[in-house]
């Protein structure tokens, strides 16, 4: 109820019942503090949008902001998924890949330039293991689909001339808002990072649609805004090889947790699992990782971030994550070996027995 907000509308009322007489005044104050009473509630509405469930969670008094907001973000996720998806429909990006495939020129639209600028960043922090040029070589593993690929994995040959076409970041030429690109197998799929921006553009339109206190849930990778009363927001990570959550944390006003897994997506042939996060040096999936959890404010970086070092490894992935600026890093090895940057060791905690747990220096 509105007039909850503030107690000046008492004030109002009752200066008008000088007027109007005591019985308006006394009518007003018995609404409003059955209105009062209330309080904030907790609002819940589920999408589905990029081929995923993503529930919003405010905590707010407002239940018709509420439902008008999510209305906004349903309407602003339709667009962002027809504008970058990768593969269906007629989109942006599908206009802008089939432009670059035929080494022409596009005219992209600044929302889309400001994205792969930022890609292209990232792409060189992570010193290309984060590679949203890949498009083709993921097309060729099958992931260009919405259910998961059967049959055998490509043949080593394709992979290998795929590879040796280096389809890189930097070959996007860049002039104001046209993008053209030197090597044609250049492909773009924002499949890494697209979510993690989307759920920061969500939080930004709840708090400017008024909601200060709110959660965006895509499936375990989130934003938050301010907290839930009395508490921050309480979130899990979910066990990559197992079931229930492995860790929680408290999450802090702006931040975003996002976790890249091998186990989301992934196809089997003859027993064997080939996982959707592709190592862009061997143009094969990675093994070595089950999964990576970054925090970040910035949640396109921590997609990104998570991305590249599933691809980095057990071994390499703190110079990754220096060179990216991610401090929260949490990294869950096929063995189920835990390795932690100081900062994440500060914050998580474990739901469940982790055989051994490393923290970086
Ligand atoms: P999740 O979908 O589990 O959150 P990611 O954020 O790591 O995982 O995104 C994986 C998707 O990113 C793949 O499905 C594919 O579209 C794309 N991709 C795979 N490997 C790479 C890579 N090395 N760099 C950039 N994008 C990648
Ligand atoms: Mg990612």
């Amino acid at each position: 109820m509105v007039l909850c907000i503030s107690p000046s509308p008492v004030i109002r009322i009752c200066r008008s019942a000088i007027h109007e007489g005591y019985q308006a005044c006394l009518l007003g104050f018995v609404l409003l503090i059955s209105g009062c009473t209330q309080g904030p509630t907790d609002q819940r509405q589920t999408l589905y949008v990029f081929g995923t469930l993503l529930e919003i969670h405010a905590y707010t008094d407002d239940a018709s902001v509420f439902r008008d907001a999510v209305a906004e973000l349903e309407l602003m996720f339709a667009q962002m998924h027809k504008d970058w998806h990768a593969w269906d429909g007629e989109g942006e990006l599908v206009r802008l890949n089939r432009a670059l495939a035929q080494s022409e020129s596009f005219e992209a639209s600044e929302a889309l330039q400001v994205l792969l600028i930022q890609g292209r960043d990232y792409s060189e922090q992570s010193e290309g293991l984060f590679n949203p040029a890949l498009g083709r070589l993921i097309a060729l593993w099958g992931f260009h689909s919405d259910l998961p690929p059967g049959g055998p994995p490509p043949t080593a040959q394709a992979i290998r001339e795929l590879v040796a076409a280096a389809p890189e970041m930097h070959a996007l030429n860049f002039e104001g808002r046209w993008l053209s690109s030197a090597n044609p197998t250049v492909q773009l799929d924002l499949g890494a990072y697209a979510k993690g921006v989307a759920l920061n553009m969500a939080i930004d339109k709840l708090r400017s649609a008024g909601i200060q206190h709110a959660i965006v849930n895509a499936g375990g990778d989130l934003c938050v805004a301010g907290r839930h009363g009395d508490r921050p927001w309480r979130v899990g990570v979910r066990h990559p090889q197992g079931e229930g959550v492995i860790a929680s944390l408290e999450a802090v006003d702006g931040e975003c947790v996002l976790t890249s897994g091998n186990y989301e997506r992934y196809r089997e042939f003859d027993g064997i699992r080939y996982a959707h996060i592709l190592d862009p040096r061997s143009g094969y999936p990675v093994e070595h990782v089950a999964s990576v959890t970054v925090i970040a404010r910035n949640g396109g970086l921590a997609d990104a971030a998570a991305t590249a070092l599933s691809v980095a490894g057990p071994q390499a992935w703190e110079r990754i994550a220096g060179r990216m600026q991610v401090d929260q890093v949490m990294l869950v090895d096929e063995g189920g070996q835990v390795h932690l940057t100081p900062a994440m060791q500060a914050r998580i905690h474990f739901e469940t027995e982790i055989a051994e747990i490393h923290v970086a220096e």
